[in-house]
């Protein structure tokens, strides 16, 4: 299990998050109604297939977790039966693009989603939980939020960018033209047109009552909790069923795909869905990329062996099972057993090529005394130690 999944699994439990398991196959037309028939996910980017049933179903492989979690909750009936629910899931995603860093077909995401609670603290909730897991991570993480409205006001922001669109018509992307109409909100979205796009009018000038103290309770709470924010109008989500609050989260040292989570709130889904009308809030983590920007900026350091254990001779090889299961399972200490069958001076190189901090040297004359020679790698000093003292001198922490 990554780091990055095991501190999110341990904040999960404090956040009062539940596990949900969730098929990485499902039928295409569930990925079609929630995910959304114009979203690129959906049009370019799924791995849909028949089945040899006899309706020859046409499934697809999840390109994300939403939409089975809502689903699994409608089936369930907790939507009219017990409707506040938090969940968590974890595990592979699949979508077909060009592999490249950072962006895999097959990709592994974290996610959780929030049903039953429409009121802002949950959305500032969040925020927070994704500022915690930042400092667990010891990684700096900048929070983009944004409001997109909800089925009151987005019309209005809706038919402004369409008319904004046809004015920039000539300058627009081929994509952008059939964005215009199929789903304008993602004229904001366009890499291609990123600069004309700052012109574009801004969701923020739309909103309804309703929208707007929801968007400024959020920020208020979010800020009252500590958490650092900036607001970015240029921020729509692609995919078609989310409402007022998205937000965005980039990690440093990624250049250009450095978006490590991506979320917002989804009040029409569940009800689009075939349920009843419950809000719902949720974000995924690109566990991958997430990945990286630890790497990049050095905060995860792979562990490497306490100890490599050499044998010398029949005696001692028989001896070093033993030696080193007490020390795995005594001291918790990560060893590694290398072969007797070479030198030793071949062993000491072995050593540290894999990084271990201290060479276990023992033969038929350290057996009868039931010592081992300690070499420490890291300040190249040796010295003779008893058997029965050596977790202690394993674990002890280095000299800086
Ligand atoms: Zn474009
Ligand atoms: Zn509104």
């Amino acid at each position: 299990m990554s780091i990055i999944e095991e501190r999110a699994r341990a904040l999960m439990d404090r956040y009062a998050f539940k596990e949900i398991r969730i098929p990485a196959l499902e039928r295409l037309s569930l990925f079609q109604r929630s995910t959304g028939d114009t979203t690129d996910i959906v049009e370019k980017q799924m791995y849909a297939f028949s089945d040899r049933d006899e309706a020859e179903t046409t499934v697809a492989l999840r390109p994300e977790g939403t939409p089975g979690v809502v689903r699994a909750y409608i089936d369930a009936g907790l939507d009219r039966r017990d409707p506040e629910q938090r969940f968590f899931y974890s595990g592979p995603m699949f979508r077909r693009e060009r592999p490249q860093k950072g962006r895999y077909r097959q990709f592994f995401q974290f996610g959780i989603e929030v049903f039953g609670r429409a009121d802002a603290a949950c959305d500032a909730e969040l925020l927070t939980l994704i500022r915690d897991l930042g400092v667990e991570l010891g990684i700096l993480l900048h929070i983009q939020i944004n409001s997109i409205g909800d089925s009151e006001c987005r019309p209005k922001f809706r038919d402004a960018l369409i008319q904004w669109g046809r004015t920039n018509w000539a300058r627009l992307c081929e994509d952008c033209h059939n964005r215009i109409e199929r789903n304008p909100l993602r004229l904001l979205d366009c890499k291609i047109d990123a600069d004309l796009a700052k012109s574009a009018p801004s969701s923020l000038d739309y909103l309804c009552e309703a929208c707007r103290t929801h968007f400024d309770t959020v920020k208020r709470l979010t800020s009252a909790a500590g958490v650092e924010f900036t607001v970015n109008p240029g921020l729509v989500r692609g995919l078609d069923y989310y409402t007022r609050t998205a937000f965005e989260v980039m990690a440093e040292g990624l250049g250009a795909q450095n978006t490590v989570i991506a979320g917002g709130r989804y009040d029409g889904l569940v009800e689009a869905m075939g349920g009843a009308a419950i809000p719902g809030i949720g974000f995924a983590i690109g566990v991958d990329r997430l990945a990286l920007a630890l790497h990049a900026a050095e905060v995860v350091k792979e562990r490497t062996p306490d100890a490599a254990i050499i044998p010398i001779g029949e005696a001692a090889r028989a001896q070093a099972m033993v030696l080193a299961h007490d020390l795995r399972a005594m001291g918790q200490l990560q060893i590694e057993l290398l072969s007797s069958d070479r030198k030793v001076k071949a062993l000491l190189q072995r050593a540290g090529k894999i990084g271990a901090r201290f060479a276990v040297i023992f033969g038929d004359d350290e057996l009868a005394k039931r010592v081992v020679q300690l070499k420490d790698l890291k300040a190249g000093t040796q010295e003779e130690v008893p058997i029965s003292r050596l977790i202690g001198a394993l674990s002890r922490p280095a000299k800086a």
